[in-house]
């Protein structure tokens, strides 16, 4: 499947709730979000069809979010039948890990591939603040119980924030020791139509990636270490990250900047939310509604839309970032 901008796309992120067991302050606001109802978000029979309508027409790798993926019920069932669809090579998913412990073993014996655990601070005080319900040891359990089950890679994603003032060093060195990819990722000002974030954080919170590296690179040298250099391997799995590395480390490190460095023109990927719409971009808020064809029509009806919504990819954000839904609407 080739948009008209001649960009190959292979990669679907599918929402599959809008809810969570978390209420980030960047993400969602503190009541929560206006619930989705039971008859708005797709069953998980229609996303699966989807997936067999999208496979057929190149889609290779589906990553799971939300919302939290974890809360929704018969996850693994769907990633069960989802890795037994002809086409599908690999489904991952991105969740704040909470439920991990308990869930890494069957999510791993349902086939999913790879996992992303999102952590901004390693600062039990701030963990709280962030997420203003969670546990900081709950997600680093989360973390424990991926590496455990033998998930390869396991990433962590920290979203860089600069009045969080967090400790990068101490982020990046989780990488040290065992198999672990520490990925930063520049923050976005979504879920505000003006680009002023849910948070109240504006573009003056976006650290730059290349700053980023800098900073850490100073700190480490500071603390007798030797810099990052440019990783010799990369995790597996897609992604616009620039990977560096500790000499001798057993993870890397990864910079995500999706408001420094345009990687519009590698993206490789439409989004679902929960209640059906395709989204050809994160920044925008055009979205075309597959939920009724999905309801109401044969499957070419499905492709139609499908291929409707690769026709819309636009060619980049062109710097707009404001938009109407917050991330965990998006399915980020
Ligand atoms: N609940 C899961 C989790 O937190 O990993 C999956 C959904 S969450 C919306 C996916 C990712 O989006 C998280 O890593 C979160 O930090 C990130 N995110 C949410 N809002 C963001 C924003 N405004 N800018 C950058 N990343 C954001
Ligand atoms: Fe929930 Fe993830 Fe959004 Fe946090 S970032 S509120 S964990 S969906």
């Amino acid at each position: 499947m080739k948009d008209s901008h001649g960009r190959v796309i292979d990669y679907l992120r599918i929402s599959l709730t809008d809810r969570c067991n978390f209420r980030c302050v960047y993400c969602m606001p503190e009541e929560g979000v206006c619930q989705m109802s039971h008859e708005e978000i797709l069953s998980l029979e229609e996303i699966e069809r989807l997936v067999v309508v999208a496979a057929e027409h190149g889609i290779k790798s589906i990553r799971l979010t939300g919302g939290e993926p974890l809360v929704r019920k018969g996850v693994d069932d769907l990633i069960r039948s989802m890795t037994s669809i002809p086409g599908i090579e690999n489904v991952s998913m991105t969740t704040n890990g909470v439920l991990l412990p308990r869930m890494a073993e069957s999510l791993k014996a349902a086939g999913l591939n790879r996992v992303n655990i999102s952590l901004d601070t390693l600062d039990p005080v701030q963990f709280h603040e962030i997420t203003r319900v969670g546990k900081l040891e709950d997600t680093l359990a989360g973390i424990d119980a991926a590496l455990e089950v033998g998930f390869d890679p396991v990433k962590v994603n920290a979203v860089t924030v600069r009045r969080l003032d967090q400790d990068f060093l101490a982020f990046a060195k989780l990488s040290l020791d065992r198999p672990l990819h520490v990925r930063f990722i520049e923050y976005m000002p979504l879920g505000q139509k003006a680009g002023d974030g849910l948070a109240g954080w504006g573009p003056e919170d976006v650290v730059p990636s290349k700053e980023l590296l800098e900073r850490i690179n100073a700190d480490a040298v500071a603390a007798g270490m030797e810099p990052l250099v440019p990783a010799d391997r990369n995790p597996l799995g897609w992604g616009p990250a620039k990977y560096m590395a500790f000499p001798g480390a057993q993870g890397t490190v990864g910079f995500i900047s999706p408001m420094s460095r345009h990687f519009c023109s590698e993206c490789n990927r439409l989004r679902l939310t929960a209640d059906g719409k395709i989204r050809p971009c994160l920044f925008s808020d055009e979205e075309y509604d597959v939920r009724e064809a999905l309801r109401a029509g044969a499957d070419d009806e499905v492709a139609r839309v499908l291929m409707q919504a690769l026709g819309a990819k636009p060619d980049e954000h062109h710097d707009k970032v404001g938009t109407e839904r917050n991330m965990s609407a998006i399915g980020g």
